[in-house]
């Protein structure tokens, strides 16, 4: 007999699709966008979910509520140890249109070393972050030294054929908002879609003010002037609005290098198409980035409740899902959690 499958439905007609699932809360950079120079508190190894931990969850999703698509992120994914035995039990979980979208995000000073491994063990897809190409200025955004290893960590993961490799950009208004065509190019010439991320009131220190973030408009202004672009047809639940350079790129017409993509998160919030939902480090289930509710799967997991009454829980979790966060209201309020806490 076929299985069957629900679907997780929200108040406001969405349905949860994706489902992005943060394997640490560690990380071996310190962007400034992101974290602390120092003084982090990190979980315990204990309170972090386990692999087997993950994976029933993330069975849940799949099986049960037809999620298609993973997004194993952190912290930073890569530093945690054996991270292909955990993508090698997660791809092979099957949702009703076939096996689980997998993919990953990470910083990409690793890439070099686990590319091949995370590949064979079934990972599809990666967005690797760069918000420079300078290297002083990666040094400073980062507080690491490590722009070649990333730049290398980018060449290993289109060589080892992950398929799309993304580029993700945080831009930042007086750091890095010089950098737009610089940026265009490097993804026209090395033939990745640049994601330009305007900057969202996550950051553990606080310094996020409207007056940094870049928004679309103007975004997509500064590069219209170099390289000109049209907007691509709806782009359904994904965060980015994506264009096209007019000219078809420098690697041909539909080339990932013949595109730029833009996630307005402040300015032309997507909430209302958002079909995602989170796991944290340690097992707590988000229904958006800004919720300031968190629902606790992993005590009730350890405590022995059966898939039933986690699916519970879940649904129960979805039906608070709200229509959109509230950035630009007088009400917002911002997360307790940073955005490596949170799983971005
Ligand atoms: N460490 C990995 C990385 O940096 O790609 C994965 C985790 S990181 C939290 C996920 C994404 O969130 C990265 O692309 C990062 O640039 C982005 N990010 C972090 N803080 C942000 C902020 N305050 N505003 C917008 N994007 C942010
Ligand atoms: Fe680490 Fe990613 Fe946060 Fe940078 S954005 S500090 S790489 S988790």
């Amino acid at each position: 007999m076929a299985a069957t499958f629900e679907q997780l439905i929200d108040p406001f007609g969405r349905h949860i699709e994706d489902l992005r699932i943060s394997v640490t809360d560690r990380c071996n950079f310190r962007c400034t966008y992101c974290m602390p120079e120092e003084g982090m508190q990190w979980l315990k190894r204990s309170d972090v979910m386990s692999f087997e931990e993950i994976e029933r969850l993330a069975r849940i999703f799949v099986e049960r509520y037809g999620v298609k698509g993973i997004r194993l992120t952190g912290g930073e994914p890569t530093v945690r140890a054996h991270l292909p035995v955990l993508v090698s039990k997660l791809s092979k979980l099957v949702g009703p249109d076939g096996p689980v979208n997998l993919a990953m995000t990470t910083n990409g000073a690793t890439m070099r070393l686990v590319a091949d491994s995370l590949k064979q063990a079934g990972l599809k897809r990666v967005n690797i972050s760069l918000d420079t190409l300078d290297r002083t200025k990666f040094h400073q955004m980062t507080r690491r030294d490590e722009l070649n290893n990333v730049l290398d960590g980018i060449r290993a993961a289109q060589e080892v054929g992950f398929d799309p490799v993304k580029i993700n950009a945080v831009i930042e208004r007086g750091t890095n908002d010089d950098e737009l065509i610089d940026l265009a190019t490097f993804g026209r010439e090395q033939n990745v879609e640049v994601r330009f991320i305007e900057f969202m009131p996550l950051d553990a220190e606080g310094h996020w003010m409207n007056g940094k973030v870049v928004g679309q408009e103007e975004i997509v202004e500064k590069i219209n002037a170099v390289y000109p672009v049209e907007v691509l047809p709806a782009r359904g639940a994904a965060p980015a609005d994506r264009f096209r350079f007019l000219d078809g790129g420098l690697h041909g017409e539909g080339s990932p290098g013949s595109m730029i993509g833009v996630i307005p998160t402040i300015t032309k919030p997507f909430c209302g198409d958002c079909d995602r939902v989170r796991l944290t480090a340690e097992g707590d289930f988000r229904t958006c980035l800004f919720a300031t509710k968190e629902f606790d799967l992993l005590t009730a997991l350890r405590s022995g409740e059966s898939d039933d009454q986690i699916a519970d829980r879940i649904e129960a979790a979805v039906a608070t899902k709200w229509a959109g966060h509230q950035i630009n209201q007088v009400n917002f309020t911002r997360p307790s959690k940073s955005m490596s806490q949170l799983g971005g």
